[in-house]
């Protein structure tokens, strides 16, 4: 698997930093809140089992799954809902985990989703941030790391359902999806 990776951009250590300083950011603002924190399957399933084990406040775990790009490397900009969350949201605050916002569409679907039920405040967290590719104007409250327009797997983000347990984050080798 690591021969068909170009670079590690994000080591595994500074992946556990960064993760510890966003538990601390959100520990301090959802105390007494009880948050529902929404996994989005399957990608973001690292981030948010050890996102989760750093906050130290009360929380309910859910997970939804979407519809995704296949085995391509570019969005459809098409959603569809696989799974939904089986908590009722209203009047409750929600944190939504993602592993990548690269245009936004996906993010921008289920926050828009999620409003009409009403929740009492929705937030978003997500593992990387490709800030040159958004399309929509949706707020992303909690990034990880800025990254590039450069594909990326690991720590729960594939190419082809490959490589999602690579403990780091790394650009795959063009030749591999070109
Ligand atoms: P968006 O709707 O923001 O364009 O796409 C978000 C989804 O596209 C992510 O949840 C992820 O599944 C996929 N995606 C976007 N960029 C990458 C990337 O660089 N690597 C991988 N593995 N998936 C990506």
């Amino acid at each position: 698997m690591r021969k068909d990776i170009e670079k590690i951009i994000i080591s595994e250590n500074e992946i556990k930093m960064r993760v510890d300083e966003l538990a601390k950011k959100i520990d301090a603002e959802y105390s007494e809140k009880n948050p529902v924190v929404v996994c989005i399957l399957r990608g973001a399933i690292f981030f948010a089992t050890d996102l989760t084990k750093e906050l130290s406040i009360p929380l309910e775990i859910d997970f939804m799954s979407l519809s995704s790009y296949g085995d391509s490397t570019k969005s459809s900009g098409v959603v569809k809902i696989k799974k939904d969350i089986d908590t009722d949201i209203t009047k409750r605050h929600v944190i939504i985990v993602e592993d990548i916002v690269d245009t936004g569409l996906t993010l921008k679907y289920i926050n828009d989703y999620f409003e009409k039920h009403n929740p009492a405040s929705i937030k978003i967290c997500t593992l990387l941030d490709k800030p040159n590719a958004h399309k929509t104007d949706l707020k992303i409250d909690y990034v990880g790391f800025d990254v590039g327009n450069e594909f990326v797997v690991g720590y729960g983000l594939d190419f082809a359902q490959k490589y999602r347990n690579l403990p780091f984050i790394g650009i795959l080798k063009k030749e591999i999806y070109s």
